[in-house]
C-alpha cells in the first residue's frame, strides 16, 4: 500500500494526549483498497504507517508459536474483514463526531434548563403560558 503524507493539519481535540493518556495516530485512516486488500491493513494517512490489521480468514492461538500448534478458534469472511477495516478507518471520524455531537448534546441541555428556569419563573409570576398540544404526524406503513 502507498500512503504519502499530505495532512499536516494540526491534531483535532479527539487526537489530543490528555492526563496519563497518549493520544492515538492522527486521522485520517483508511483501510488498504477500501478493505478488499488481503493484507487487511489499516493506514493513517497523515502518519504515514499501519495502524491496525483486520482479520481475515481463521483466528486463534498460537501456542508456543508454532503454526502447527495453532488452536484456531474461527474464521472471518472477506466481506466482513473488509467492512472491519472500513469500520476501524473510520474510527477517528468517528470520534470527531462523537466530539462534535457532545458538544450539541451540553448546548442543548443548557438550552433546555434556560427554557425551565424560565418556565419556572412563569408560574411564580402567575403567568400562564400556553403549550399547544402537537398534532400526532402519520406514521407512513
Ligand atoms: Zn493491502
Amino acid at each position: 500500500m502507498t500512503m504519502t503524507t499530505t495532512d499536516t493539519a494540526a491534531r483535532p481535540a479527539y487526537a489530543k494526549a490528555s492526563a496519563g493518556q497518549p493520544a492515538h495516530t492522527p486521522g485520517p485512516w483508511r483501510a488498504c483498497h477500501n478493505g478488499e486488500c488481503t493484507c487487511g491493513q489499516i493506514w493513517s494517512i497523515s502518519a504515514d504507517h499501519p495502524v491496525a490489521t483486520a482479520i481475515i480468514g481463521e483466528w486463534g492461538d498460537n501456542l508456543c508459536g508454532k503454526a502447527e500448534d495453532r488452536m484456531v478458534y474461527g474464521s472471518v469472511s472477506a466481506g466482513t474483514a473488509a467492512a472491519n477495516a472500513r469500520l476501524i478507518a473510520a474510527a477517528p471520524e468517528t470520534a470527531a463526531e462523537r466530539d462534535r455531537l457532545k458538544a450539541v448534546n451540553a448546548d442543548l441541555m443548557e438550552a433546555l434548563e434556560n427554557i425551565r428556569h424560565e418556565l419556572d419563573h412563569l408560574q411564580i409570576d402567575g403567568i400562564r403560558g400556553t403549550i399547544e398540544p402537537v398534532p400526532a404526524v402519520p406514521v407512513p406503513a
